[in-house]
């Protein structure tokens, strides 16, 4: 790891099934920020998503295949061997304990599971054990309800190099390369039949065809 990167950046998600969006954010990421890392890490059952009808083991085999294309990215496993409702305010505590009091942990969202924050289990606890990165994505933009728009004016960074001063507490949006890609749009493609090539990596197409799934 080259000297002077600090930092592990967290980003949760369903990844029913991953995508070139997930991944080449990551990527952004780690381009664009001194991280050690970007850690995808699916949950065992969404809190704010139908449960998929794919198993977490398919969904994390998955992430699996995607990050194989870079020696940066990692998976954890840790919601889906947890099981249960997977809420990321016990996530992030679990993960600062482990990380220890010093390290930067940064969770990382893309811009429309931002907007749905204030839904989230003890939201306004997260910046105890993490910064938020929030992503561009192509379709969202920053039209935040009142509670959000409080939360981000008093915690937001007024420079970057802050998500790697501190270990946690402060928010920053970025845009990087806008895909419009979903794994909504993915598994409907499935279904009806059609081609998903060039939205996911060729080894999570050939997965989706050897394991008939999203038909
Ligand atoms: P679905 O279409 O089933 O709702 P999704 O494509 O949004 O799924 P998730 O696994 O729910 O995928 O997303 C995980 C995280 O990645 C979320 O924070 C989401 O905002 C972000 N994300 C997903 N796709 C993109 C994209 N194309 N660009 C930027 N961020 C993205």
């Amino acid at each position: 790891m080259p000297s002077g990167r600090c930092g592990t950046a967290v980003m949760g998600g369903t990844f029913n099934p991953i995508h070139h969006g997930h991944l080449r954010s990551a990527v952004d990421i780690l381009e664009h920020f001194q991280f050690k890392t970007v850690r995808m890490l699916p949950c065992f059952q969404p809190v704010h998503k139908d449960q998929p009808e794919v198993t977490a083991d398919q969904r994390l085999q998955m992430v699996e295949l995607g990050i194989q294309a870079d020696v940066r990215l990692e998976v954890d496993p840790r919601e889906i061997i947890r099981e249960g409702a997977s809420y990321t305010r016990d996530t992030l505590q679990e993960l600062r304990q482990e990380l220890g009091d010093e390290e930067p942990l940064i969770m990382v969202v893309g811009m429309d599971s931002f907007l749905s924050l204030p839904t989230w289990f003890h939201w306004q606890d997260l910046l105890q054990f993490a910064h938020i990165l929030v992503i561009s994505r192509p379709g969202w933009e920053p039209d935040f309800i009142s509670s959000l728009e409080e939360f981000y004016e008093k915690h937001r960074a007024e420079h970057v190099a802050e998500l790697q001063c501190a270990p946690a507490g402060k928010i920053w949006m970025e845009s990087f390369t806008p895909l419009a890609i979903s794994s909504s749009q993915v598994r409907k493609l499935c279904r009806e039949g059609k081609s998903i090539a060039y939205l996911v990596p060729e080894t999570i197409q050939r997965f989706i065809e050897a394991h008939s799934l999203y038909k």
